[in-house]
């Protein structure tokens, strides 16, 4: 039986609409799980065998005791408070996890790690986070931690990325360690210590073909998981 991956979609208050990135869709069925959309509610499905966090506009800096910066982009009260609750849930059942981008703040925030609001305020950085470049090119490099998942799956130190994010992370949470940065020392992925596979990317693998090897490691995880 195939895998079922839950995914949370973004949520438009406006139109009142929930939306999912076909990339996700197809990402998850390339690596031969079945993905499943994930509601906001207050139970959660007991039938999932894996989770991602997908991507997606800020966090809410009241969440974490900060005052918005005025660099501060679109928040969705709605779906950092569902997601944050996931999160803990699914952390605590060791359901395997994979965080995209705003998923890895939302893990980071969970497990009690910070996060910058808005990277060029906040850190010297002069490097370029948010690429005019399309989605399927990497743009900047990261370097991965000898030893850890990420080095295990894609057998190498070094990689580029795509790049489409203001905020970072600025301590990563209890039980979690840095698994990639990039060159101006920006956290690119963390790492649960000792959960067999509960990660977060700052980047989005789901639009570069050559990082389907994280879906696949995430539906291998998951099948058998429950
Ligand atoms: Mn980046």
């Amino acid at each position: 039986m195939k895998a079922i991956i839950g995914i949370t979609p973004d949520y438009n208050y406006e139109l009142q609409k929930y939306m999912i990135s076909q990339y996700y869709v197809d990402a998850i069925k390339k690596a031969g799980g079945y993905p499943m959309a994930l509601f906001d509610d207050t139970d959660f499905p007991q039938c999932i065998n894996g989770l991602i966090l997908t991507g997606g506009g800020d966090v809410n800096p009241l969440l974490f005791g900060e005052e918005p910066l005025v660099e501060n982009g679109e928040i969705c009260p709605k779906r950092d408070e569902f997601e944050l609750k996931l999160c803990e849930w699914a952390i605590s059942q060791k359901i395997p996890l994979l965080g995209i981008c705003r998923g890895m703040q939302i893990i980071t925030l969970c497990s009690g790690g910070s996060i910058y609001q808005d990277i060029y305020t906040q850190t010297d950085s002069k490097i370029k986070h948010m690429q005019k470049a399309p989605r399927s090119q990497g743009t900047h490099t990261i370097e991965i931690t000898e030893g850890s998942l990420l080095h295990h799956i894609f057998q190498q130190r070094n990689d580029a990325v795509n790049s489409f994010h203001h905020q970072a992370v600025k301590a990563v949470g209890k039980d979690f360690f840095v698994s990639a940065k990039s060159k101006d020392g920006l956290i690119e992925a963390i790492e649960h210590k000792t959960l067999p596979f509960v990660l977060g990317v700052q980047w989005h693998p789901e639009t570069m073909t050559n990082h389907i090897k994280l879906f696949e490691m995430l539906v291998k995880k998951s099948v058998g998981n429950k």
